[in-house]
């Protein structure tokens, strides 16, 4: 398989989701994620001083029939660009991963490496940009360099898809107009992201209608000073499962 380079991977034509998400981490579009993710990879921090960091595009999670799409905003470089799993291996990670297992999503409440054998349950999860940005701020042109990734991964999951959950803001921005472009209707004026938003989008392709929830990030920022709790994680992918008949 030959590395995508932008603008080649603009729509990247996978027939399937496993394929798709075996070429993402192939991706070297945009350079100063490239450089960052590798940096980071090779310098490590030092409680990890022993693993092999993935170092690379972290692709989506889930199986290719989900009903659930959860989307965050990047990979975190000392967790999922360790790890090579999303979510896997920091905090952020762990507080989602147990809300998602508390409210009957994954088949368990942690998330420590690739192989731990974590399963979601009719639930992907992906992000905006597959490579850990510095500060964890990708700039709008990276944003746009990997909507290619997102747009293919959506229409690959788009026929089964009745709920979203986007944590934060930069993943609420970055996924309207995707799903804009797959059918849906935005209404206007735009839905504003909050923490417990919801709207229900129609859809003007074959297919049911989209429910999509807002809830605040599960980064160390909210969940440390008690912005965003367990609880309140919780309620709001309970929602979703509900809309999405899980
Ligand atoms: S952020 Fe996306 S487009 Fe940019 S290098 Fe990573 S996978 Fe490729």
């Amino acid at each position: 398989m030959s590395a995508p380079d932008w603008p080649r991977h603009a729509g990247p034509a996978a027939p399937t989701l496993a394929d798709l998400d075996a070429r993402v981490t192939e991706c070297r579009a945009c350079p100063r994620l490239v450089e960052w993710r590798e940096k980071v990879a090779r310098e490590k921090r030092a409680a990890f001083r022993d693993w092999e960091y993935w170092g690379r595009p972290v692709p989506g999670l889930g199986p290719p029939d989900a009903r659930l799409l959860v989307v965050g905003l990047a990979p975190a470089a000392h967790g999922g660009n360790r790890t090579g799993r999303i979510f896997t291996g920091d905090h952020s990670g762990d507080v989602l991963y147990a809300a998602m297992h508390a409210v009957g999503l994954t088949n368990q409440p942690t998330a420590v490496h690739r192989d731990d054998g974590l399963r979601l349950i009719g639930t992907r999860i992906t992000a905006p940009v597959k490579c850990a940005p510095p500060e964890n701020k990708p700039t709008p042109t990276e944003r746009d360099t990997c909507r290619p990734w997102l747009d293919a991964e959506i229409e690959l999951v788009r026929r089964s898809l009745r709920a979203v959950v986007v944590l934060g803001g930069f993943g609420w921005q970055a996924l309207l107009p995707v799903l804009a472009d797959h059918g849906w209707t935005i209404p206007r004026p735009r839905p504003r992201f909050g923490h417990g938003a919801h709207v229900e989008l129609a859809s003007v392709r074959p297919g049911g209608s989209l429910h999509l929830f807002g809830s605040y990030h599960v980064s160390q920022q909210n969940t440390f000073t008690g912005k965003l709790t367990p609880a309140m994680l919780e309620e709001v992918l309970a929602a979703a499962a509900r809309a999405a008949r899980l």
